[in-house]
């Protein structure tokens, strides 16, 4: 790539020396164009800040003082308060910094300080910096029309180092950036945003709070529409290149079962299920994602499209994540595929000797129409005598390159189906697999009842535990779930295991429990599980293993401990273990009635719309959090975009990276040469993650 300025280590820049390149770099900061893309993280004007005679206690406030008096006061239990008397043209306030007594030499007085914080009631009223900037000494008299912004720092490079580094580079920086520029002006006056020195410009010196908006919108469209780039190149790779087979429709066995099937198909199921077979009839791969809310009927669209590959001669595969949830599956469809004389195949991993044997032979051979299985399906040794459709179900428990390794195999060009119960926002799932087309199952079968749902807090539980008891005396079966954080969270993984203990012998004697988390080996997990399908546990204590899948009609209540740890997916995910059978089920969450937690499980509590609730939980959590650190880690995908305020430009990211990729799929054209270069240093690991380059 054309190497350009923006590229130099940042330890050239005037005020950065090896020292604190060394620590910028701690903060992600390597080179010249990092620094710039280092974005303030909040802007405050005069909208912002509240005059120091107008603050009221118990309210979050930003403030401008100067610093009028200052000084250390111990207290009693050793703490030593840091506090400052701050100034405004409405009056004083006091600022308290408990335990930071070293400000005392930072500061002096005269300062002009930009605080916010809550203000509270401590002899009078007094505010609690959570953070501050120190401006320049007459930056006050000119609040007017200004806007002060805040950077993310770090203890090694503090707010004001930051300033000051942008104070004496920016200028030169900027004039760097159109290196970096990968639009044409045509291009980018269609899409009504601004030029990239003029957005990053904005950005670190707006004039006004629109100003500052108006360049983070170029930030956003640019990494959503990388993103939708290298995904739609993925999804031609997919779908475009290369024939795919157009599965022939006979009705032999489609119309039996409709016939067959003791319910009509819900609206969602008939819509979702044109889309598939429409996908599929046509002479090219099925690339596609079914989202659907837990029990919205998603095996019976699978085994539909099943049904349409074996009318034409196909096999196909379904692939689940665990054992029990593929020996759940065969049941149901055995059940159902067998008067028609389709021939339907179980492979997992524990099948062994001669039954092994027979399932290869009848995948190998083509006897098996139906194959149902595991990732035992994956392996090499499995050889499919033409498969026609792989639909993989709960697809965010397996890896792209997992789905990937089995289709490459094949000699033809199967079609792909992934199915997942985690309902995340349409913006969300455009954003993660706009490789996929998407269908979504946005409706549940008719005559479901309602989970009650509840919440307690820690004093109610003997009482909760009494319900439990009863409900356990009419025959019923309960779930008890406790929060684990990480794999590697051990204090959690004891909390499970020790209330099991404690619940088999205080609370719940004579009954039968089961323990079931991660950390076991998957035959006990399968074998405990099995128990309590079987009906032969009353209990199952668990941790969120329980969340994928699992089908127990029988289970009527669903407990959930610390619930305010949980998304509010992963506790829909949960609620919907229950209300599968005919019994009246009840979701109970234990809560820590601390915080703003109860307002989120309050939405949960009001809410059965899967999709409704993630959409809440997004807004509330943020995106990075919305898959759980584990998948995006630090380094998230989306840093300047926000999933739900820029929807329509995500919109116009898709259309527009579909669009050029259509045209010039290996973005060969000279018009695209930046672009290319951009994608290519920025996304190179993705790439490989979507199979593209
Ligand atoms: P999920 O989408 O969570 O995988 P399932 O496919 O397991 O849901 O379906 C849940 C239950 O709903 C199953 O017992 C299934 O037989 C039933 N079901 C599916 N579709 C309908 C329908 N249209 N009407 C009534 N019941 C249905
Ligand atoms: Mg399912």
């Amino acid at each position: 790539m054309a190497f350009s300025n923006l590229d130099q280590p940042v330890q050239f820049l005037k005020g950065v020396g090896p020292k604190r390149a060394d620590a910028l770099a701690r903060m992600g900061i390597g080179s010249a164009r990092d620094l710039l893309y280092h974005i303030p993280r909040r802007y405050d004007d005069a909208s912002t800040i509240t005059p120091i005679a107008n603050l009221a206690v118990g309210v979050e406030v930003t403030v401008i003082g100067r610093v009028r008096s200052k000084g250390v006061i111990p207290t009693r239990t050793g703490l030593r308060i840091f506090q400052a008397v701050l100034e405004d043209d409405s009056g004083i306030i006091t600022a308290s910094w408990p335990g930071q007594p070293w400000l005392d030499r930072k500061l002096t007085k005269g300062d002009v300080l930009l605080a916010s914080g809550p203000v509270k009631f401590f002899h009078g009223r007094q505010i609690q910096p959570r953070e501050f900037i120190t401006l320049s000494k007459d930056e006050d008299s000119e609040m007017g029309g200004r806007v002060f912004v805040s950077y993310p720092a770090s203890e090694e490079v503090p707010q004001w180092i930051l300033r000051r580094i942008f104070e004496s580079n920016l200028n030169k920086l900027l004039k760097w950036v159109p290196d970096d520029e990968y639009m044409s002006e045509r291009e980018r006056q269609e899409l009504g945003l601004p030029n990239l020195d003029e957005a990053l410009s904005l950005i670190h010196r707006p004039g006004n709070l629109a100003d500052a908006e108006r360049g983070r919108r170029r930030l956003a469209f640019d990494e959503l529409f990388h993103l939708q780039i290298v995904q739609a190149q993925a999804r031609r790779k997919a779908t475009e290149l290369g024939p795919g087979i157009s599965h022939q429709r006979s009705n032999e066995f489609i119309r039996p079962l409709h016939e067959a099937l003791p319910f009509e198909l819900t609206k969602a199921q008939a819509q979702v299920l044109s889309e598939i077979y429409a996908d599929m009839q046509l002479d090219r791969r099925m690339n596609r994602l079914l989202q659907g809310d837990v029990g919205a009927g998603k095996t019976i669209v699978a085994l539909f499209a099943m049904l349409l590959a074996a009318e034409g001669g196909y096999q196909s595969a379904l692939m689940a994540p665990t054992e029990i949830l593929a020996e759940q599956h065969l049941r149901q469809i055995h059940s159902l595929l067998q008067p028609l004389g389709v021939n339907v195949v179980l492979l997992t991993g524990s099948l062994k000797g001669q039954k092994r044997d027979q399932a290869l032979k009848a995948i190998e051979s083509g006897s098996g129409q139906v194959i149902i299985g595991t990732h035992a399906l994956i392996q090499d040794s499995v050889s499919f005598q033409n498969l026609g459709l792989l639909i993989v179900d709960e697809q965010h428990r397996f890896g792209v390159r997992q789905r990937m390794a089995l289709l490459k195999r094949q000699s033809n060009r199967p079609d792909l189906l992934v199915m997942s119960a985690t309902p995340i926002p349409r913006s969300l799932a455009m954003a993660f697999y706009g490789d996929l087309d998407l269908s979504i199952l946005d409706e549940l079968p008719p005559g479901r009842k309602p989970v009650k749902t509840e919440l307690r807090v820690p004093e109610q539980r003997e009482s909760v535990y009494k319900f439990v008891r009863t409900q356990i005396k009419e025959g019923r079966q309960a779930y008890l779930v406790y929060p684990l954080v990480s794999e590697s969270d051990k204090l959690d993984l004891l909390a499970a295991t020790e209330e099991f203990e404690r619940l088999k012998l205080e609370v719940f004697p004579g009954s039968r429990l089961g323990l079931l988390h991660g950390q076991l080996p998957a035959s006990e997990k399968d074998l405990t599980m099995s128990a309590f399908a079987r009906g032969d546990l009353d209990l199952l204590v668990a941790t969120t293993v329980v969340e994928v899948g699992i089908d127990v009609p029988n289970a009527s209540v669903m407990l959930i401990e610390n619930a305010e740890r949980f998304g509010l997916s992963q506790l829909h995910q949960l609620r919907g273990r229950v209300g599968r059978g005919p019994a009246k089920s009840h979701c109970i969450l234990i809560v820590e009635p601390e915080g703003r937690a109860s307002e989120r499980l309050n939405i949960f509590r009001d809410s059965t719309d899967g999709f409704e609730i993630a959409r809440a939980d997004l807004r509330m959590r943020g995106q990075g959090d919305f898959f759980g650190s584990q998948q995006h880690g630090r380094d998230p995908i989306l840093r300047f975009s926000d999933l739900i305020a820029d929807e329509d430009l995500l919109v116009l990211a898709q259309k527009t990276a579909r669009k050029i990729i259509s045209v010039d799929p290996n973005l060969e054209h000279i018009d695209h040469k930046r672009l290319s270069e951009l994608i290519e240093s920025r996304y190179q690991d993705r790439l490989a993650m979507f199979g593209v380059g």
